[in-house]
């Protein structure tokens, strides 16, 4: 990365004068009527003028802008330089460390619905149901779900294993642009069938593409 250096503040002196020779000075935006600005060059200095109430009263300030030069700082340039990389620095590390809770919390989610899906499976079993279209719920509400999805394919298997379950949606829920985490593909719940051979299992339907 691409070492950031310290920008430069300017500083321009901005003052409001009404037509009586009052300065105006607006401290919200104007302290003492100092601006400072790393750009005050580009995008000019803010100003508030005030607006009377009469309908059709014009009123005329005259307005005076003044650089005053480089904002000057108490830290030398190079101690500025110093405290910039180390907050950089900071920020990257809190940055990933965010990164990380995140894929935490997205394989805690994941595991979590993995194991409630392959509850309601087992639940299928426990009522001798076949269809896993009447059994599994979508991960956002209370729907059947229409689709599993699936963090892998596995050519050449007909039987769909807990590890490639990812989650399962209803289709009002079903949204390609925001699949489960690790989603790589989904299959229609309705292509799924529970057998039990010894093992309990899912096997996906022949026939259907
Ligand atoms: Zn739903």
């Amino acid at each position: 990365m691409a070492q950031k250096t310290p920008k430069i503040k300017h500083r321009a002196k901005v003052e409001l004068i009404d037509s009586n020779g009052r300065i105006l000075v607006d401290n919200l935006f104007n302290r003492g009527g100092i601006q400072e600005s790393t750009n005050l060059h580009g995008w000019g200095a803010y100003l508030r003028v005030p607006v009377g109430k009469k309908i059709g009263r014009v009123q005329t300030f005259t307005v005076t802008v003044e650089y005053l030069g480089e904002k000057q700082y108490k830290q030398t340039y190079q101690q500025r330089v110093k405290a910039l990389a180390s907050s950089e620095k900071r920020r990257e590390k809190f940055q990933k460390q965010r990164e990380k809770e995140e894929l935490e919390r997205q394989e805690k989610e994941l595991l979590q619905r993995r194991k409630r899906i392959m509850n309601q499976i087992e639940l299928a079993f426990v009522k001798n149901g076949k269809e896993a279209v009447n059994f599994v719920t979508c991960d956002k509400c209370d729907a059947n779900a229409k689709f599993l999805g699936l963090a892998f394919e596995n050519p050449g298997s007909s039987v769909i294993v807990p590890e490639q379950i990812t989650g399962a949606w209803c289709e009002e829920h079903d949204n390609k642009y925001a699949r489960p985490f690790k989603t790589k593909t989904a299959i229609a719940c309705e292509r799924l069938e529970f057998f039990y051979d010894g093992l309990r299992q899912i096997d996906v339907k022949a026939g259907k593409p």
